[in-house]
């Protein structure tokens, strides 16, 4: 995480190696070319125009979490006000906040905010500075799924501690990193997981970065509304 902050926005796992280690997550891509959900085997690439492309194989990631997701609780909700009400209502389904959790949401929803970020050229600024650029979409009324992972604190240089959510419409033709929503109705499952493998990217600029620890108010700017 702290890589990607500090601008390693180029990694060498191709799309076809990283669904080898699971059907559902999310990430980015080579050049920080939009935000990736992906579940059901199918991944998607959500352009900082708003436009959503199917992904290609030999597309490439510097930061991505994936699963093989297999449900073990769920759950129906009515409706929920906002991003942190469901965060709260997840919190109630879970047993631990030292695992993993795999979640997929499917759901109707009044409204939710989502973003994307642009590609970048070299030289690479940090992420602290993309996210300005960032393009923050609202979409009312509208089905589809969120997808992403709880993560313990622990982890925080790592991942995102907490919630990490990425949206993807119905139709495939909306999406983005998740910053707000409000529920009409929704099902909620979930996964906990108790294994976590980290493959580090064996790229130039990574092997250089000063990697000491990620600053708590660099992950909220970059990940937070
Ligand atoms: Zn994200």
């Amino acid at each position: 995480l702290q890589a990607l902050i500090l601008g390693a926005y180029d990694g060498p796992l191709t799309i076809q190696e990283l669904r080898q280690h699971g059907d559902m997550g999310i990430g980015t891509f080579n050049r920080l070319d939009g935000e990736m959900v992906g579940f059901d085997g199918r991944f998607y690439q959500v352009k900082n125009s708003g436009q959503v492309l199917q992904v290609t194989q030999d597309m490439k990631t510097p930061y991505a979490t994936v699963t093989f997701f297999c449900p073990e609780k769920r759950k129906k909700v009515a409706y929920l006000d906002n991003y942190m009400v469901l965060q709260n209502v997840i919190d109630t389904m879970i047993s631990s906040t030292n695992y993993f959790y795999a979640i997929r949401i499917h759901g109707l929803f009044n409204e939710i905010r989502t973003r994307s970020v642009p590609a970048q050229t070299k030289p690479y600024p940090p992420l602290t500075e993309v996210v300005k650029g960032q393009r923050v979409f609202t979409y009312r009324n509208i089905e589809g799924n969120l997808i992403g992972f709880r993560s313990p604190l622990f982890v925080q240089n790592i991942r995102v501690p907490g919630y990490h959510l990425h949206f993807l419409s119905q139709d495939c033709s909306k999406g983005g990193h998740v910053l707000a929503c409000q529920i009409q109705k929704a099902v909620i499952e979930l996964q906990r997981l108790n294994s976590f493998d980290l493959l580090l990217p064996c790229s130039r600029h990574f092997h250089d970065l000063p990697l000491k620890g990620v600053s708590q108010r660099d992950v909220e700017s970059v990940e937070k509304e």
